[in-house]
């Protein structure tokens, strides 16, 4: 149940995928429950076998990328007292991926954030951590830290990561790539809001909705036209509980050890990288407007900023239309 709410508090949720007449382009779509979340892959004009060597993809990486599965590259680093851990290619990757984006955003994205994660807690508890207790946690965070070397790494004791602002984001690029190997040329791939466009919704752009903060889900505050892109939001409205009358949320500030306390509700990333626009989308919501636009540029993205009051704030590359109930973003051509 709790991982069903999970979805339904998906960021970025798919609207209208696609006007065809399905008799016409065999379509198929599959759900499954990983990475506590929900996982649909729509593929069309191909078969039970390239859709199960998806889902075999997600497998795979989940076991290497978790924190709470016990053999993970992750669960080894988490557990290792100071000793070196030689983890898989891809976890190096990923690891030095966020390196390199903390550096860009001035610590603002940390994986190195779990004594953090773990101690607000925010999807069990209901009452802030002291000010004690935060100061304690934040001593065992800081990116610069986290040594890289090949595929070893090595943590102070006491520290550990978390790839949970990163990691569906990449599994999603691997997911893209094996479809396109197969010589899939249309597909949807929906990791619990992190979307990845194959192809074009027969000759017109796909749509897909960016969830309105705080309102019901599937309540979209804007509609993106997009194609061969991919799409991802971070929310603060994804993960929180209320406490008199203040929301702490999942997205924490490693410089303050609270949740992200500015005016940004969410942040919207479209990029070609599914890793990338998950790491700026985190990365943008701890910045803020003015920070996070400047690094999206920088990193060569689009993103969308929604205010706590609605309002929402483009990048240079794309286009607003508010004709109609809900406006509609498209990347400028
Ligand atoms: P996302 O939904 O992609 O923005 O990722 C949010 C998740 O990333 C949280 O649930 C935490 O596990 C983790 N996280 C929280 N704050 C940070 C941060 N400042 N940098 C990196 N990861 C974070
Ligand atoms: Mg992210």
């Amino acid at each position: 149940m709790k991982k069903l709410l999970t979805f339904l508090c998906t960021a970025v949720v798919l609207t209208a995928l696609c006007s065809c007449n399905q008799a016409a382009d065999s379509k198929m779509t599959e759900t499954e429950i990983m990475m506590d979340t929900v996982v649909t892959i729509t593929v069309w004009d191909s078969d039970e076998e390239v859709m199960n060597g998806a889902f075999d993809i997600c497998r795979k990486y989940e076991k290497i990328f978790s924190r709470t599965i016990e053999n993970s590259d992750v669960s080894k680093i988490n557990n290792s007292n100071g000793e070196i851990i030689t983890v898989s290619p891809e976890t190096a990757e990923l690891i030095s991926m966020s390196l390199d984006i903390s550096e860009m955003s001035d610590g603002a994205f940390d994986i190195s954030i779990l004594p953090l994660v773990n101690l607000w807690d925010v999807n069990n508890t209901s009452v802030p951590p002291n000010p004690q207790q935060i100061t304690e946690a934040k001593a065992q965070v800081g990116f610069k830290s986290i040594l890289l070397q090949g595929n070893n790494v090595k943590l102070p004791p006491g520290h550990s990561i978390d790839l949970g602002s990163v990691a569906k984001g990449y599994i999603t690029d691997k997911v893209r790539d094996y479809l396109l190997s197969t010589g899939v040329k249309k597909a949807i791939i929906n990791l619990g809001g992190n979307v990845t466009l194959i192809g074009n919704n027969n000759k017109k752009e796909y749509s897909v909705g960016i969830q309105k903060p705080f309102a019901l889900h599937g309540e979209s505050a804007a509609i993106l036209k997009l194609s061969n892109k991919t799409a991802v939001t971070s929310g603060v409205y994804e993960r929180y509980f209320e406490y008199e009358n203040k929301i702490y949320h999942h997205i924490i500030d490693p410089k303050t050890g609270y949740p992200t306390k500015n005016d940004i509700a969410s942040v919207t990333i479209i990029a070609d990288s599914s890793a990338l626009a998950d790491s700026l989308s985190t990365a943008c919501l701890v910045l803020g407007k003015e920070k996070g636009m400047e690094l999206a540029n920088l990193k060569g993205v689009e993103a969308i900023f929604i205010d706590l009051d609605g309002n929402i704030f483009i990048s240079s590359g794309l286009d607003i239309d508010y004709n109609g109930t809900v406006p509609k973003i498209s990347l400028k051509f």
